[in-house]
């Protein structure tokens, strides 16, 4: 008889942005002539930058022709591709990690649902609260949890570090010591960053006690200010205890082109094992190599030419996020983020809860954006904006808000 994966069942139905989508298809179709402003979903709506365009025409004409015609990719991504990530991401940035160490993916979605794979199902985990779901939701699909308390919010057996305008949105060490500890910077959905002194803290602790950090560092590339780590490799010690997850496309705008690359230093051992080998051993079985055409794409980022056009981009986004945020500051909202991130976390005003804001904000301003409950119980009081909008969706929306 087939049984099913029941710890699928575990989780809670409705899934947050389809829930969104269902509310704002409802008021458009009762509203037809509203605009609506969409600052709701993470994703970016710039094109590709040129040099990026002209880089996937090049390698297109190059699988047009037998000489260059490439088929399978090496599992563990093409080594010129390899080489730009461990020289610009790291070398260039003090960080002590070599080419060998990198493993190219079709992003940090599926890496960092994927990780948790390579360790025993008995680990015990601990996630900031609110949380990208992902990491939360594969471990719960693992068998790595028990069962959801509506009442509560959160899964039985996991570690859930809150993260609130208490302690500024930056996790507190448990009070139980975790195995695993998922830790985003800057962060989705807070928009925080995190200092290399607190980041140090964490490493000197995964060392101490032998926790393996797994290190989402997707919006890497928005980080202005000093002092904020943009790898958790510049931290001493990190090679022990951290495997570090990263993304193209919140940089580059690759959400549709798909590449990203996960970094497991050779150095990190438990259990008596180099989970370099094991990582390498579950890519090279369950994974392919992402495409030729998709891998010289992401060399070009690399390029002076895509450098500058991609700071440009994220120059861009992030006149948006001080827009939002300097904006609804000024008409009195307690705002949070925006600096270091495309994201702007708001207090939700009046004591209303975040759902009731949603649906506040979409009918008197007609702006969508994200119920922060819909991340974890600490994120009920809060709302998420994001900056991926253009422009001057960007200013009416915050000029509406400021009529509401
Ligand atoms: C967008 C995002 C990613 C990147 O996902 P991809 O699969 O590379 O598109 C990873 N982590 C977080 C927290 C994100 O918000």
């Amino acid at each position: 008889m087939v049984t099913v994966n029941r710890n699928y069942l575990k989780l809670p139905g409705s899934y947050l942005f389809s829930t969104i989508a269902k509310k704002v298809n409802i008021f458009q179709e009762e509203n037809p002539q509203a605009s609506v402003i969409r600052l709701g979903i993470g994703d970016v709506t710039q094109p590709l930058a040129p040099a990026i365009i002209d880089s996937l025409h090049r390698s297109v004409d190059e699988m047009g022709h037998r000489e260059t015609f490439r088929g399978y990719a090496p599992d563990l991504g093409y080594d010129f591709l390899r080489d730009a990530i461990a020289k610009n991401d790291y070398r260039d940035r003090g960080c002590d990690i070599s080419a060998d160490e990198i493993f190219v993916s079709d992003g940090a979605k599926s890496d960092s649902g994927n990780i948790q794979e390579i360790f025993g199902t008995d680990n015990k985990v601990a996630v900031c609260d609110p949380v990208y779901p992902v990491y939360v939701d594969t471990n719960v699909m693992a068998g790595r949890t028990g069962a959801y308390s509506q009442e509560k919010g959160c899964f039985d057996g996991v570690i859930y570090m809150p993260c609130t305008a208490d302690n500024g949105f930056m996790p507190e060490f448990p009070e139980e010591v975790p195995d695993l500890i998922y830790l985003c910077f800057p962060n989705n959905p807070t928009g925080g960053a995190i200092t290399k002194e607190r980041l140090q803290e964490w490493v000197d602790y995964a060392n101490r006690y032998g926790c393996v950090i797994i290190y989402d560092a997707a919006y890497e590339a928005y980080i202005s200010q000093e002092g904020i780590p943009h790898s958790i490799y510049e931290c001493e010690g990190a090679r022990t205890c951290a495997i570090e997850l990263r993304s193209f496309s919140k940089n580059a705008g690759f959400t549709g082109v798909r590449l990203g690359f996960t970094v497991v230093p050779k150095d990190l051992v438990r259990d008596g094992v180099q989970l370099h080998r094991l990582w390498a051993r579950r890519h090279g079985t369950k994974f392919n190599g992402a495409p030729y055409i998709v891998q010289r794409a992401g060399e070009s980022v690399y390029s002076p030419e895509g450098k500058q056009q991609l700071a440009q981009q994220v120059a861009y986004y992030m006149r948006n996020a001080r827009v939002i945020h300097d904006g609804l500051q000024d008409a009195g909202y307690s705002v949070y983020g925006g600096v270091d991130a495309p994201y702007i976390w708001l207090a939700v005003p009046n004591g209303m809860s975040s759902w009731e804001f949603f649906d506040h904000l979409l009918s008197q301003a007609h702006v969508v954006g994200t119920p922060g409950s819909g991340f974890g119980a600490n994120g009920e009081g809060y709302f998420r904006l994001t900056a991926f909008s253009t422009y001057e969706n960007t200013v009416e929306a915050v000029e509406r808000m400021k009529k509401m």
